[in-house]
């Protein structure tokens, strides 16, 4: 492969200096492996509100639809005006493109200081559907209010989407320590979760390679803390990945750290799992590792699809470089130390 085509929508808060942070990491390196980045600009978040009247204009889902691979920051869809909150971009995006697969891994990295100094997990979170009812696509809003003092909730987990998402999960196992933990709650969502279990559990009947084990969610939020390096591949609905990705983030460190890529058979999106940060947005003090970590995931992932070694290439020698970059000590303020977002890209360029 000799060149990657990227649609870039930096977002708001943080997005701006996180995003082009990971946009010159990943040109680095896939210069130094034969391979020119060719980035698009998409408007997207509170700048297209006031360029184009949305947060997700109709210009930018078609500019999307005719670009496989995304780095996209983080929206802060609380400051819009009232009329443009609902829905969240990233739902809006997840939703008309399909991007049922998130992935969050979670990895203590030497040098950084973990609660869990051994962590080193993958959460599978299936992104289309379950207990977060906007997502569900066959059920509109899927939040009611029969009366103004009553409000419902409807959540929605399908075999189809359950089997495609387990299928993520025990391929990523066979890639990694060959081990899935299903996560569910079906002792009290019994239909809902327990079909969930329940399809999961069949597919890894087709992974006989691969072990397997379930956990009501919360024991499995005290067992991430009590003994986390038990796991590797953790699959959950929606709801469930997203709570439990922000404790493994944490335990790992911060959530500065936490990167995330969301994916459907034929394109992906880049965006860590972190917010847009409001409270120290402009500051230049924003840890850009969770962005650059995210770019790497999409370049192995279009490796991967498209058998490109250099992109996996390029790939490590992101994560490489930013590994060396924290094991010597630079940091930014949320993990204790004094480095701006631009000191530490220079370092991890300069480290490429
Ligand atoms: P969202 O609802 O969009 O997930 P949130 O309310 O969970 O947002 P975040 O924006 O993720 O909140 O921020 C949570 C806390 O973590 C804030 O104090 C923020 O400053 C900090 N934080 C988030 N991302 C980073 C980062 N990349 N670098 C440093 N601190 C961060
Ligand atoms: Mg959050």
């Amino acid at each position: 492969m000799t060149s990657v085509r990227l649609a870039v929508l930096p977002g708001d808060g943080i997005g701006p200096e996180v995003v082009p942070a990971a946009v010159e990491v990943a040109r680095r390196a896939l210069d130094s492996h034969g391979v020119t980045l060719e980035t698009v600009d998409v408007p997207f978040g509170a700048s297209a509100i006031e360029s184009h009247g949305a947060p997700v204009p109709e210009s930018t889902l078609d500019a999307l639809a005719d670009i496989d691979l995304w780095l996209v920051g983080p929206h802060d869809s609380a400051s819009y005006p009232p009329a443009f909150r609902h829905p969240a971009p990233g739902a809006v995006m997840r939703k008309q493109f399909d991007l049922f697969a998130n992935l969050r891994p979670a990895r203590a990295i030497p040098g950084v200081h973990a609660t869990a100094a051994d962590i080193d997990l993958l959460i599978v979170r299936e992104n289309s559907e379950g207990l977060y009812a906007d997502r569900n696509m066959a059920v509109g809003s899927g939040e009611f209010m029969p009366t103004p003092d009553v409000a419902l909730s409807v959540g929605l987990i399908t075999r189809a989407a359950t089997e495609r998402i387990a299928v993520e999960a025990f391929e990523a196992a066979r890639r990694r320590r060959g081990h899935v933990t299903v996560v569910h709650k079906a002792n009290v969502l019994r239909l809902t979760t327990g079909l969930f279990r329940d399809v999961c559990l069949q597919v890894a009947t087709r992974y006989p390679d691969v072990t397997v084990d379930t956990e009501h969610v919360d024991a499995m939020a005290a067992l991430l803390v009590r003994r986390p390096a038990d796991f590797d591949v953790v699959v959950t609905e929606n709801l469930f990945g997203d709570i439990l990705s922000d404790l493994a983030a944490e335990l790992s460190g911060s959530l500065g750290l936490a990167a995330s890529l969301n994916s459907s058979a034929d394109r992906a999106m880049a965006q860590a799992v972190h917010g847009a940060a409001p409270d120290i947005a402009g500051r230049d003090v924003a840890n850009p590792v969770a962005t650059i970590g995210s770019v790497s995931m999409l370049l192995r992932w279009e490796g991967e699809r498209s058998g490109s070694e250099s992109l996996t290439a390029a790939a490590d020698s992101i994560d490489g470089a930013v590994a060396h970059v924290l094991a010597d000590g630079v940091a930014t303020a949320d993990l204790g130390g004094s480095a701006s977002t631009s000191a530490f890209t220079a370092a991890v360029l300069a480290a490429m």
